[in-house]
């Protein structure tokens, strides 16, 4: 049996890790359970919960960011783009999504000048239907960088201090 796939969404502003993630959108648009359906937020949270703990507490942040994700999912994937887990390769032997290096937008602060999206040659950032900027890649970040932060005037983008990669050490 392959492992489960292991990604971070970014919850009320803050990274956490999820199991399982791909599988369940894969299962769900292949039931054709589209964005809007009147059961998707109790399937998302009921497949979430066979691989990952939810606090309770927390319950609506993480359904807002797994329906987000999954709309962003579905829509791709009736646009007959092929949507497979991307391979972010390593950083010192660990699996990039392991790492929670990336930049955390704040929607109070972003004015979505789109100076950041125009500096970073990583594809990070996107633009959404409405013309706001959102990271839509965060794994394609380099860790240790920070160049985007530099850019933005109004400091809308938060990064994890550097020392935090020193837990990361090198496995051999
Ligand atoms: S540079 Fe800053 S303000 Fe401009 S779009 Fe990026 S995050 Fe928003
Ligand atoms: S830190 Fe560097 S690689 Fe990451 S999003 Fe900003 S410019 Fe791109």
């Amino acid at each position: 049996m392959s492992p489960l796939s292991y990604r971070m969404l970014q919850i009320a502003g803050a990274p956490a890790g999820l199991l399982g993630l791909e599988e369940l959108y894969v299962a769900l648009h292949d039931e054709g359970i589209s964005p809007d359906s009147s059961e998707i937020r109790l399937r998302l949270i009921a497949g979430v919960q066979q691989h990952n703990f939810i606090p309770k507490s927390a319950e609506a942040d993480y359904l807002n960011a797994l329906h987000s994700e999954y709309a962003r999912y579905h829509r791709l994937r009736q646009a007959g783009k092929a949507v497979v887990a991307r391979d972010y390769g390593k950083w010192r032997g660990y699996p990039r999504e392991q790492i929670p290096w990336f930049p955390t937008l704040s929607a109070a602060l972003c004015t979505h000048c789109g100076a950041c999206l125009e500096t970073c040659a990583r594809e990070v950032f996107e633009y959404d239907q409405d013309g706001k900027v959102f990271v839509a890649e965060p794994f394609l970040c380099m860790v240790g960088c920070c160049f985007c932060k530099s850019v933005c005037e109004p400091q809308a983008l938060l990064f994890p201090g550097q020392e935090m990669l020193n837990n990361y050490r090198e496995k051999i």
